[in-house]
């Protein structure tokens, strides 16, 4: 399928970074939101994010005027998929509302469209069952900072047609990215591995095994991990990760995915992570900082 009009559903943090990188692809690129506010942020996230590219000498100003130019704001979103060879849903993470939002696409879209989804934990099949094309819908699981990170893991559930496959890797790849294909299962490849090394971290740090630094410069140094576990566990969020676990355990019936009593604690006292100030670590500099009472003197955590 060549694709030359792509419309993106949500500007908020994840849909404003895949509309920019669609329009960097080169293709007529829509993003529409449902709050005019969330759409002007979006649209000033890219702006900026371009800008900054400028400042720093990494892209030019005539650069910027030709992706500009490809992205157009939209508050309908009839208007917005008209004509759309390709739609990437980034709404919140709502069963009712992606369902919904699908139900809709499916009456306004072309009947030729691919319609993505970037769900980070819901079923695909779900989402694909509020249309009456379960054929063209997939998992189009993209990372944060869309712009920077590399990986887009598609996810396939027992409906989705190989050409919808074959359409969405080759956009992928136009859009720089590395694909991988996933079974559509909970947690799909990239959440399940993850959670699993950040909770067995955590029940490392609970049981004394070493501090927090050590355990995340062992897999910094000996395994080449860009972050280590705890680390990267504080940035996404405690909560997140504690529910994708729930959802796991549930999923799957297996105790192997219950979450630490640590990180259970740490949820339950509002230690989210970076985003709340601390979570693992003490975040109030900017930086992880060690967060030694955490554990009493043999090491085990302190409830
Ligand atoms: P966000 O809250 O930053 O943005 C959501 C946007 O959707 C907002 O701008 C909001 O105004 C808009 N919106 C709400 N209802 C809408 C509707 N009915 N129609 C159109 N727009 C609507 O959320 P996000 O972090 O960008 O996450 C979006 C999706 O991407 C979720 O499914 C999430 O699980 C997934 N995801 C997030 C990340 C991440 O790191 N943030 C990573 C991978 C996947």
């Amino acid at each position: 399928m060549n694709i030359t009009t792509v419309a993106v559903i949500g500007a908020g943090t994840m849909g404003a970074g895949i509309a920019q990188v669609c329009a960097q692809t080169g293709w007529a690129t829509r993003l529409f939101d449902a709050f005019p506010d969330g759409l002007e942020r979006g649209m000033n996230r890219i702006d900026a994010f371009w800008d900054k590219g400028i400042a720093r000498g990494k892209t030019t100003a005539e650069q910027k005027a030709e992706w500009s130019a490809n992205l157009q704001p939209f508050n309908d979103m009839a208007q917005a998929v008209e004509g759309a060879d390709m739609i990437i849903e980034a709404v919140p993470e709502l069963p009712e509302l992606k369902a919904s939002i699908f139900a809709q696409l499916d009456e306004l879209a072309p009947p030729h469209a691919i319609l993505g989804t970037n769900t980070s934990s819901l079923s695909i099949a779900d989402i694909a069952a509020a249309t009456s094309r379960p054929e063209r819908v997939i998992g189009m699981h993209f990372f944060n900072p869309v712009p920077i990170m590399k990986l887009l893991e598609l996810v396939r559930h027992s409906s989705t047609s190989s050409a919808t496959v074959a359409a969405a890797e080759a956009a992928g790849q136009a859009m720089g990215k590395t694909t991988i294909l996933v079974k559509d299962v909970p947690g799909f490849a990239t959440s399940r591995l993850g959670v699993v090394l950040g909770n067995e971290a955590i029940r490392m740090l609970a049981d004394g095994v070493a501090s927090a630094k050590d355990i995340d410069t062992a897999m910094v140094l000996g395994y080449r991990h860009p972050m280590g576990p705890l680390a990267l566990s504080d940035l996404v969020g405690l909560d997140v990760r504690r529910d994708i676990l729930l959802n796991l355990q549930a999923s799957f019936g297996d105790d192997a995915y219950e979450p630490h009593p640590l990180l259970e604690k740490l949820v339950a006292e509002g230690s989210l992570g970076k985003k709340s100030g601390a979570g693992i670590y003490d975040w109030s500099s900017g930086e992880p900082e060690e967060r030694h009472h955490l554990l009493d003197e043999k090491g085990h955590s302190t409830d």
